[in-house]
C-alpha cells in the first residue's frame, strides 16, 4: 500500500521488518515472502500446518479474515484461541496452548502468527520460542500498546508473584502492523495503549512530546495520519534502544522500564485483572516522576507536562482504592523486580525530557517516598 512505512530493526545478529500502515494485512503474503528490503524473505513451508494464535475478542473480529488471507498464501492453518485478557499470560494457558499446537500437528517448520495485542504477542511469542525448542513467529499487532510489545523480542508470561517472571528473548521474523484494525478498539484500550506512547515520547525528548501535545485529540480520535506518526515515532525510539542493547545487559534498554517499576507492582497486586497494563504504566510514570522530583533530580516543569498529557489522554492518576495497593505491599512486589541488585529497588527516573538516571533505593526509602507522594 502507498501508506505503508517499513522500518528494519537490527537486534544482535538478526534483522526484521516492522511494516506499519492502513491495509498492510491485505498484502500479508507479499510482505512476508518478498526479498528484503521490502519483505522479510520468509516463505512458510506449504507442507506443514501453521498456527494462527489469537484471543477470543480478536478472533471474533478478525480471525476468519486473517485465516483466509493465510490460506490465500497457499498455507494450511489452524487456530489457537486463548481467552482475552492479561490472565492468559499464565503457565496454565501456556500449557493448554502447547497442547493445542501438538494436537493441531504443528512441527518445527510451522510458523506461528500472533494476531492480537501485547498479551497474544507475549504469550504467543513465548509459545513459539519454546515449542520444539523454537519455531519462527510473526507478530500481527492489533492494539496501540502493541507498537511497543511487538517490537524488541521480549516474550513471556506472568507469575502470580511477579509480572513477566518467565520469558526469553526471541525475535519475530516480521511485524506487520495494520493500523486499520485499531478502529475496533474500545476507548479504554485506546487510552491504555497511549501510556507507552507517552513513555516513548518523554524518553525521546521535546520534539515527540510537543507533537503529542499538539495532536492529542486527533490521536485519540484515531486520525490515521496523526496516529501512524505517534506509533512510528514510538517504534523508532524503541528500535534505537533495542538495537543498541538487544538483551538488556548494557544498561541502555533498561530505560524502557520507565514507569514500570511501580506500574508492574500495581498490576501484580491487582491480580492482573484490575488495572490494564497501560493504566498501571501511566500511574507509574506519574508516581515515579513525583519521586524524582522529591529526590531533586527532575528538571522543573517536566512532571507537570507529563501529568497534563496523561490527563488529556484521559488517564485517572489517582492511586487505586483498596488495601492491596498499600505502599508496603507495593514495595514488597517491587523487591522482586528483574532490574534489582543488592536487594535494593532499581528505578529509572526521568531527569529531563529525553534524559534518565538510574537510582537504587532501599525498601524503607522507597516506601517513605511512596507514602509522601500519596499524601500530595
Ligand atoms: P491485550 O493484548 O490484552 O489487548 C487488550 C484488549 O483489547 C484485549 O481484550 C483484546 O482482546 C482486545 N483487542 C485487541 N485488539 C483489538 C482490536 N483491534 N479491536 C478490538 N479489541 C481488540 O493487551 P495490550 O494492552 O495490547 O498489551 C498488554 C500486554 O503487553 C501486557 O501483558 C504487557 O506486559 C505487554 N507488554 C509487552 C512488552 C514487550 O516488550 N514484550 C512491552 C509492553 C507491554
Ligand atoms: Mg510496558
Amino acid at each position: 500500500t502507498a501508506t505503508a512505512h517499513t522500518r528494519w530493526i537490527r537486534q544482535d545478529r538478526v534483522e526484521y521488518p516492522v511494516v506499519v500502515g492502513e491495509g498492510v494485512l491485505d498484502e500479508l503474503c507479499s510482505y512476508l515472502a518478498s526479498a528484503p528490503p521490502r519483505g522479510a524473505g520468509l516463505v512458510p513451508a506449504p507442507e506443514v500446518p501453521h498456527v494462527l494464535f489469537t484471543d477470543t475478542t480478536v478472533n471474533a473480529l478478525y480471525g476468519d479474515r486473517v485465516e483466509a488471507l493465510l490460506r490465500a498464501c497457499g498455507l494450511e492453518v489452524f487456530r489457537v484461541v486463548v481467552p482475552a485478557g492479561e490472565a492468559s499470560k499464565s503457565l496454565a494457558t501456556y500449557e493448554w496452548a502447547v497442547g493445542e499446537m501438538l494436537q493441531g500437528g504443528a512441527g518445527r517448520k510451522s510458523v506461528l502468527f500472533a494476531l492480537g495485542g501485547g498479551v497474544v504477542g507475549d504469550l504467543g511469542g513465548f509459545v513459539a520460542a519454546t515449542y520444539m525448542r523454537g519455531i519462527a513467529f510473526v507478530q500481527l499487532p492489533t492494539t496501540i500498546l502493541a507498537h511497543d510489545s511487538a517490537v524488541g523480542g521480549k516474550v513471556g508470561i506472568d507469575h502470580p508473584l511477579a509480572k513477566n517472571a518467565l520469558g526469553v528473548f526471541a525475535f519475530p521474523r516480521a511485524v506487520l502492523y495494520d493500523t486499520a484494525l485499531l478502529r475496533t478498539l474500545p476507548p479504554r484500550e485506546v487510552r491504555s495503549g497511549l501510556a507507552e506512547v507517552v513513555k516513548h515520547a518523554f524518553l525521546e525528548g521535546e520534539e515527540y512530546v510537543s507533537f503529542l501535545e499538539a495532536e492529542a485529540e486527533k490521536i485519540m480520535a484515531l486520525d490515521p495520519g496523526a496516529l501512524a506518526e505517534a506509533l512510528l515515532r514510538g517504534i523508532a525510539v524503541k528500535a534505537d534502544v533495542v538495537s543498541r542493547d538487544p538483551y538488556e545487559t548494557l544498561g541502555i534498554r533498561e530505560v524502557l522500564n520507565l514507569g514500570h517499576t511501580v506500574g508492574h507492582a500495581l498490576e501484580t497486586l491487582g491480580g492482573y485483572r484490575s488495572l490494564l497494563h497501560g493504566e498501571a504504566v501511566a500511574l507509574g510514570l506519574a508516581v515515579e516522576s513525583r519521586i524524582a522530583e522529591r529526590l531533586g533530580i527532575l528538571a522543573h516543569g517536566v512532571r507537570m507536562r507529563l501529568e497534563a498529557l496523561l490527563a488529556r489522554f484521559g488517564f485517572d492518576l489517582r492511586w487505586p482504592e483498596g488495601e492491596a495497593y498499600d505502599p508496603a505491599s507495593v514495595v514488597r512486589v517491587m523487591l522482586r523486580d528483574k532490574k534489582n541488585v543488592r536487594k535494593k529497588i532499581r528505578f529509572v527516573f526521568l531527569t529531563d525530557l529525553g534524559k534518565t538516571e538510574f537510582r537504587e533505593l532501599a525498601s524503607e526509602e522507597s516506601e517513605a517516598h511512596l507514602r509522601a507522594v500519596l499524601r500530595e
